[in-house]
């Protein structure tokens, strides 16, 4: 029988240990996964637990590709496990070993456990505070600058994927409930994807990774999902057992590459050249789709016309590393199974030509018609589940607010007006550049930081100017789990609640099932949801001036996740209340497994766009043509991409992943190393124009003989921070959909020596 949340007590031991763990993840099938992400359904036996328990229903809120369906086990207010939902057929029963490492991050003896206040920046010098202190202290910091400055444009948020759970928008609601302030937009993990396929298609739609199963031709295209998808790889087996073939296109050998038929290693940042190739022997074949280009396409003869003038299959293959007779191999291949599918990953997305790539690989997805048919696609991502009310992020400034009235301020449906006043905004600035832009604005600067939901030290770009950025800035308040470097620049932090301690909801970017997340346990020591944070603030300013904060000061998590249902979320996914998810996740009843699968596209032409004046009206070129790559500017390239046992800075921490991953490393080719006289195992430095990281060195051949490669990730002991080597130079689109370009995270350079 499941308690009421509210009659419980506070527990705080951590209900099991290090072996439990290690054996509980075996017994899961984890273990297996974990060379090459294995996971099969059915593979696995099911445990079976003695005793009784309150079950409640939990969703992964990371950001990562799954979003996996949870079901806690709970025995007097102590978590004692966890397991993948078997309801849905995606989760399938099975958790990664970072989920089933939740119950160690919850009862974590880093966690962070009350409000301090840290006295000196990066001192280490922190001393308990209580909430009251801490809301007091902030705001009074508000009323001040609105004072000197006649606004709250010197507040600024930085907020974005440590949670996706829906009510933690209710952090942009805080900010709108105290007026108009700064905020950092874009997104720094999959913008000019997003452009690009909006440009093409109208909108990011993808299949439903479920009938991968059904393609007969597989390409994954950039990305590692044997790493961070474990659960969609299930489909990609059982379509390889049903004869498919898998080619993976990737600068890098990775365990989704070690899984394919065909292994392509493309230069980095040339997979759209590599595409022109394809498309030209496509259409020198004459295997394009007739049909398709015809009836549903819009400027096919002008993308021909551009590839019979400008793209040879020797010219691609010169600038893209792969041998022409594989070009043509592949391409034919492609183009002659049906369905043919392609996963697009963000890496490839992810450099100064990064947006114009993806156009490229939409265009032989297109050409092909395998756009709009079941276990076909050029898959990216989705939204198309998120229709939820965002009630917690739509609120209202206070009266008398005043705002930003530059022309670039954001125009959206959730932009609230002064009723018979001027036509305020917040002052937007792109995320990607946050040192630059708090050392640059003005009128008035940047004086004061909220970071939610997000660690820039890990995460953000050119980490010594960040330094020299946070150096100026009045006050930070950063709300975390854990005494991460972000927290090590703040003055206050704020201890947030985990995903077990919430009531929330959380929907998909890839999959098409929806989870409700239950509070399971009582709040751990101090910590506070987003929202119940918010509230508090809200009320604390009202008491120092009346009316200074529109948020509600009374919070039951539980009320506002409820608010974030509507007819539309109910009829997609089939249910009559939101409490029918309390037996289990749903999935959207879809029409059919495929985007598009009407060819009805949301472009201004309603066709699939090979020729966008949308595109040009950005300053991009109307067709997918080439792009030059960023010019090198160090000696090898640098690569920085997720690590298998982390999502960004989260879970690398937690001690009992060290078991896993005991360390950083460089990993690089051993012809380079001997160049430069390094051993595996030697403490070396790697050094470019941003900075320098200090780190000990992996000789492999996975990776190519000009690359660097080091995964992102913060360790709790290891003094590492790849983002002492990442400027923030931007990629080519983003700004359409997200408002600010992305940023080319894989165009580094850098050298290497002894240490
Ligand atoms: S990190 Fe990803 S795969 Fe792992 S439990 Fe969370 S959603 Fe699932």
């Amino acid at each position: 029988m499941k308690k009421e949340f509210d009659k419980t007590e506070e527990a705080s031991t951590c209900p099991f240990n290090r072996r439990g763990f290690l054996k509980g993840i075996a017994a899961a099938g984890v273990l297996a996964s974990i060379p090459a992400g294995i996971l099969r359904a059915q593979a696995w036996e099911r445990i079976q637990y003695e005793g009784e328990y309150d079950i409640f229903r939990n969703a992964c809120p990371r950001n990562c590709y799954d979003t996996c369906s949870i079901k806690s086990y709970v025995r007097n207010n102590v978590l004692e496990f966890i397991e993948g939902a078997q309801e849905s057929t995606f989760t399938d029963g099975a958790l990664c070993v970072k989920g089933y490492a939740y119950p160690r991050r919850v009862y974590s003896p880093d966690r962070i456990k009350y409000p301090m206040r840290q006295i000196g920046r990066g001192t280490g010098n922190w001393k308990r505070i209580s909430w009251d202190e801490a809301m007091t202290e902030i705001g009074e910091k508000i009323l001040e600058m609105k004072k000197k400055d006649g606004s709250l444009l010197g507040m600024a948020l930085d907020k974005y994927s440590g949670n996706f759970g829906i009510t933690h928008y209710g952090v942009e609601g805080m900010m709108s409930s105290l007026g108009y302030t700064s905020r950092f937009v874009g997104t720094p993990c999959w913008p000019a994807g997003i452009d690009a396929q909006n440009f093409d298609m109208g909108n990011m739609w993808c299949n439903d990774p479920e009938d991968l199963v059904k393609a007969k031709f597989i390409i994954i295209w950039g990305g590692n999902p044997a790493w961070n998808s474990v659960h969609t790889m299930k489909f990609i087996y059982e379509a390889q057992e049903r004869g498919a073939k898998l080619v993976v296109i990737d600068p890098l050998l990775t365990q989704t590459a070690a899984k394919a038929d065909l292994y392509v290693r493309v230069k980095t940042s040339q997979d759209g050249v590599l595409a022109l190739g394809m498309a030209r022997h496509i259409v020198d074949k004459g295997l394009y789709n007739k049909e398709f280009v015809e009836s549903y396409s819009k400027g096919f003869d002008d993308f021909v016309e551009y590839l019979k003038t400008s793209v040879t299959v020797e010219w691609a293959a010169e600038q893209s590393g792969v041998p022409a007779e594989a070009i043509r191999q592949i391409a034919e291949d492609y183009a002659k199974a049906d369905p043919a599918t392609i996963w697009v990953g963000y890496g490839l997305q992810r450099h100064v030509n990064g947006g114009v790539n993806v156009r490229a690989i939409d265009a032989l997805a297109a050409m092909t018609g395998n756009v709009g048919k079941e276990g076909g696609g050029v898959r990216y991502g989705h939204l198309q589940t998120w229709g939820f009310n965002y009630n917690a992020m739509v609120q209202k400034q206070p009266e008398g607010s005043v705002g930003y009235l530059g022309k670039d301020k954001i125009v959206s449906e959730f932009t609230a007006e002064q009723e018979g006043g001027a036509e305020y905004a917040d002052r937007t600035i792109n995320i990607n550049k946050l040192a630059e832009s708090i050392l640059t604005t003005n009128d008035p600067p940047i004086r004061m930081l909220w970071v939610a939901c997000k660690n820039p030290f890990a995460q953000d770009f050119d980490r010594p100017k960040l330094q020299k950025a946070f150096g100026t800035l009045e006050k930070v308040i950063v709300v975390d789990q854990f005494f991460n470097e972000t927290v090590q620049n703040a003055d206050i932090v704020l201890p947030t609640t985990t995903l077990f301690e919430e009531y929330t909801v959380n929907a998909s970017y890839w999959h098409y099932w929806l989870s409700i997340n239950e509070k399971a346990i009582p709040e751990q020591y101090e910590a506070r949801s987003d929202l119940q944070i918010a509230a508090m603030l809200s009320k604390k300013m009202n008491e120092l001036e009346a009316g200074s904060c529109t948020f509600p000061q009374i919070m039951d998590t539980k009320v506002w996740m409820e608010k974030e249902f509507n007819d539309g979320i109910y009829k997609l996914f089939g249910i009559r209340k939101w409490q029918d998810l309390r037996s289990g996740p749903q999935k959207a009843k879809l029409t059919s497994s495929a985007a598009w699968h009407e060819k009805k596209f949301a472009t201004p032409s309603g066709k699939y766009e090979f020729s966008s004046d949308l595109a040009a009206e950005y300053g991009h070129t109307r067709l997918p043509e080439h792009k030059s790559r960023r010019k090198a500017y160090d000696a090898f390239r640098v690569l920085t991409p997720h690590t298998q046992f982390g999502l960004h800075s989260q879970f690398v921490n937690i001690d009992y992943m060290e078991d896993f991953n005991k360390e950083p490393f460089v990993y690089m080719h051993p012809a380079a190393a001997r160049a430069r006289k390094i051993s595996d195992g030697d403490m070396v430095k790697v050094f470019n124009k941003v900075g320098s990281v200090t780190v000990k060195a992996k000789l492999t051949n996975t990776v190519a003989e000009d690359v660097l490669l080091m995964y992102e990730a913060w360790f709790k002991k290891a003094n590492f921070n790849v983002q002492n080597l990442v400027d923030d130079e931007s990629s080519d689109m983003g700004t359409f959909k997200t408002g600010a370009p992305g940023v080319a995270i894989h165009d580094q350079f850098a050298d290497i020596a002894k240490a």
